[in-house]
């Protein structure tokens, strides 16, 4: 008898995807056995936290409370409250209401508590926050984005919630989509690299600790492609293309250890992703062994009915979906999600098995992050939540983030004791400096919750002394107002120099869809009365993506990239731009020139014309010219590189190579530069692609000190995914860049 109900474990441990010995996974199908359909299927949906409030009142409604938790026995919920962003006491309070909720049920299985934490615990009050992820990017520093992460995780556990979904692992291919800022910028190499380094400082090995979470990767796949540039429209991705660019990102941060994954809203090539039973079950779960939660993005069954018209209603929605791969349902506002499964599997349209391996997922990841023991935070446990300490690394990261991308004349760095005039829409703005997911979705109300923190503005004053310091706003981001101009203009005569701060305003998701990539006309006005005056002037940008500036960016003496720096950036910007901080970030984006000149950094050959075609007709404006390259980024010291050194010129199909290379602090201040390996196979029966990022290290150096860095490469750095779809080599000639510094090899 004995024997045959270990058998039957066996048999059904083997069709969900467990291993039989681990406690964990004996855990699991204990709890599975005992479950009712409902309780399964309540496992898999995910509400808002907003489903349980009634208009115009403040708390939670406890009746609407019991109905999700003890009828429809909901297993997970989202987000903040409709209202505001709680305090870790008032995290506290929800969680025990919904603790106290779950309590009475017969198998009280833990609500597992989901949140979009993406630069911090960006929806508690007095988190530490950080760059947003285009910022990070911007570091090239790993240390500071796991660390950042880990940061994060704890300050998110002392909000008694133990998921975020972060990291995104989007891959932008056009610089109007609203969520650029949410992404790592436009290189796979550099959003893999990053990607782990987000899951590891999230999960840190071991999500059953107190300071740790879940991450969820963000969204499966192809998102950030929208052919049209605005959000959740469709994409078309050759799978060549999906496997070389997009897949390799999600395979990495798989291999760190990422929990779960969020579907992506937007369609490829027609089939909506939601849709894709290939995407999700065949490649994520089958093929790269994802063995973690999928969960969907907002409403995005539904949508499948609704949007996407590929189902009839939303009974066939949620089949399509269920049977393609999903394992939770943001529904988020109802409970049809439950009804329509509850139906769909008793008809025999769904089967049991494709039930459990979803329930035993979840159950997996409750297990696991320890749920089981209480879900509300012991305040004791979490003194360093806002510390100094941690605001310091948070300010660090704003610091590395900021990006120097012209300095003519070395007009930067201040001196503290000229008059300067700071100006612009975004020199007084807390909004501006965060963007999205602040405390809000749209981010809107950041200025008067964290009254305390320092704009651009005041953190100048602050450094130079007020006294030091004009300001008047000059424009509005969106509305044109003649009087401000002629005010910024009247009160730049009295300044040496101008700090000219524009930018965006803030956005989140398809409320950030623009028609105009130009930065917008009342900010253009600005520039250039202000150029009239023959005055040095910093461009400070302050966007969440490239908004062109080619009508007036040869009137700037220097330009700052800040993208979106956080509570910390307005300091982090003013220690910058008085020298007491030496800029090291690097953009991670081509910034476009004109609006149909999109190149990536990775172009083809073809999409330039080629170096001896380059300028010799006029008619052709075909010249590759952004405004700025991928991985530009200045400094107040130089660096030299040198001595660039191989150690083979031939290789065969099996060896690594190892490249070196020095670099010298030839300057008078120490400095980080981010040493950029790219790599060129200058030949292929695929159009290869003019340079691709294969390594990378940030490196601290003083005056005249020098350093060798080496990289090794390996096989799979020489390899591109070909027409059938297998990585493959090519015999011929790679060509090493570092720096100005270029060396080839041949594989034999
Ligand atoms: C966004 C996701 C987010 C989710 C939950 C969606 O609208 O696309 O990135 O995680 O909402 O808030």
């Amino acid at each position: 008898m004995k024997r045959k109900i270990t058998l039957l474990l066996i048999t059904f441990c083997c069709t969900i995807g467990l291993g039989q010995n681990n406690t964990v996974d004996k855990k699991v199908v204990e709890l599975l056995s005992k479950m009712t359909l409902e309780e399964k299927i309540g496992q898999m949906t995910q509400i808002t936290l907003g489903t349980f409030e009634e208009k115009g009142k403040s708390g939670l409604s406890l009746t609407k409370l019991n109905e999700g938790i003890q009828k429809y026995y909901i297993g997970s919920v989202l987000n903040t409250p409709n209202r505001y962003s709680p305090d870790t006491k008032e995290w506290r309070q929800i969680m025990t209401t919904i603790q106290n909720a779950n309590s009475k049920n017969r198998l009280p299985i833990p609500v597992l508590y989901g949140i979009d934490a993406i630069h911090g615990a960006s929806y508690t009050m007095g988190a530490t926050l950080f760059p947003q992820q285009i910022g990070m990017a911007a570091t090239f520093n790993t240390e500071i984005v796991k660390k950042g992460a880990s940061i994060s995780a704890y300050e998110t556990r002392a909000s008694s919630i133990p998921w975020v979904f972060s990291p995104d692992l989007d891959l932008p291919r056009n610089p109007a989509w609203s969520r650029i800022w949410e992404s790592f910028g436009e290189d796979t190499y550099l959003t893999s690299r990053m990607g782990e380094a987000m899951v590891n400082g999230f999960e840190g090995g071991n999500i059953g600790s107190k300071y740790q979470v879940a991450s969820c990767m963000k969204h499966f796949i192809g998102y950030g492609s929208t052919t049209t540039g605005k959000d959740r429209t469709p994409s078309i991705i050759p799978e060549r293309v999906l496997r070389q660019f997009d897949l390799p990102i999600y395979e990495a941060a798989i291999k760190a250890g990422a929990k779960s994954v969020m579907i992506s809203s937007g369609e490829i090539n027609g089939t909506p992703v939601h849709a894709s039973k290939y995407l999700i079950t065949d490649v994520l779960k089958k093929e790269l062994g994802f063995k973690g939660v999928v969960v969907t993005d907002w409403k995005d069954i539904i949508y499948l009915h609704t949007r996407h018209k590929v189902a009839e209603t939303n009974r066939e929605a949620v089949k399509i979906a269920v049977l393609a791969g999903v394992d939770v349902s943001m529904v988020p506002e109802d409970y049809s999600f439950c009804i329509d499964l509850l139906d769909l599997v008793n008809k025999g349209e769904i089967p049991m098995s494709r039930i459990d391996d979803a329930v035993s997922r979840i159950l997996k990841l409750k297990i696991e992050l320890n749920l089981f023991e209480g879900t509300v935070a012991d305040a004791k446990q979490y003194p360093k939540f806002g510390s100094a300490e941690f605001i310091n690394e948070a300010y660090n990261a704003a610091t590395e983030s900021i990006t120097l991308l012209k300095n003519k004349n070395a007009v930067l760095p201040l001196n503290k004791n000229e008059k300067i005039l700071v100006t612009g829409p975004t020199a007084n703005s807390m909004v501006a400096l965060n963007g999205g997911w602040t405390y809000t979705w749209q981010g809107d109300k950041t200025d008067e919750l964290v009254p305390d923190k320092l704009t651009i503005l005041e953190a100048i004053q602050q450094k130079a002394g007020a006294s030091n310091v004009l300001y008047t706003k000059g424009a509005d981001l969106a509305l044109e107002n003649e009087d401000e101009i002629n005010k910024a203009v009247a009160l730049a005569k009295d300044a040496s120099k101008i700090i000219l701060c524009l930018g965006e305003k803030n956005y989140t998701e398809t409320p950030g869809d623009i028609n105009n990539l130009y930065i917008s006309a009342s900010q253009v006005k600005l520039a250039l009365a202000l150029a009239k005056l023959n005055k040095p002037i910093v461009l400070v940008l302050n966007e969440g993506r490239p908004r062109l500036i080619s009508d007036f960016e040869d009137k700037m003496d220097a330009v700052v990239q800040c993208y979106l720096p956080g509570n910390e950036g307005g300091r982090a910007l003013a220690a910058i731009l008085y020298g007491e901080v030496n800029p090291s970030g690097r953009l991670p984006y081509n910034y476009p020139r004109f609006p149909n000149s999109l190149e990536k950094y990775n172009r083809k050959y073809t999409e330039s014309l080629a170096d001896n075609e380059q300028n010799n007709d006029a008619k052709y404006q075909r010249s590759y010219n952004p405004q700025f390259e991928f991985g530009t980024g200045l400094s107040y010291t130089t660096f030299t590189y040198s001595n660039l050194q191989l150690d083979k010129t031939e290789i065969n199909s099996e060896d690594e190579i190892t490249v070196s290379v020095a670099v010298t602090n030839s300057g008078k201040v120490a400095g980080k530069e981010s040493v950029l390996l790219y790599l060129s196979d200058l030949y292929a029966s695929i159009t290869p692609e003019v340079k691709a990022l294969k390594r990378f290290e940030k490196i601290a150096l003083e005056p005249n000190e020098t350093k060798t860095v080496q990289f090794t490469l390996n096989q799979k750095d020489l390899q591109f995914v070909n027409n059938d779809l297998k990585w493959i080599s090519e015999k011929g000639t790679f060509k090493v860049q570092i720096g100005n510094q270029t060396k080839q090899f041949v594989l034999k």
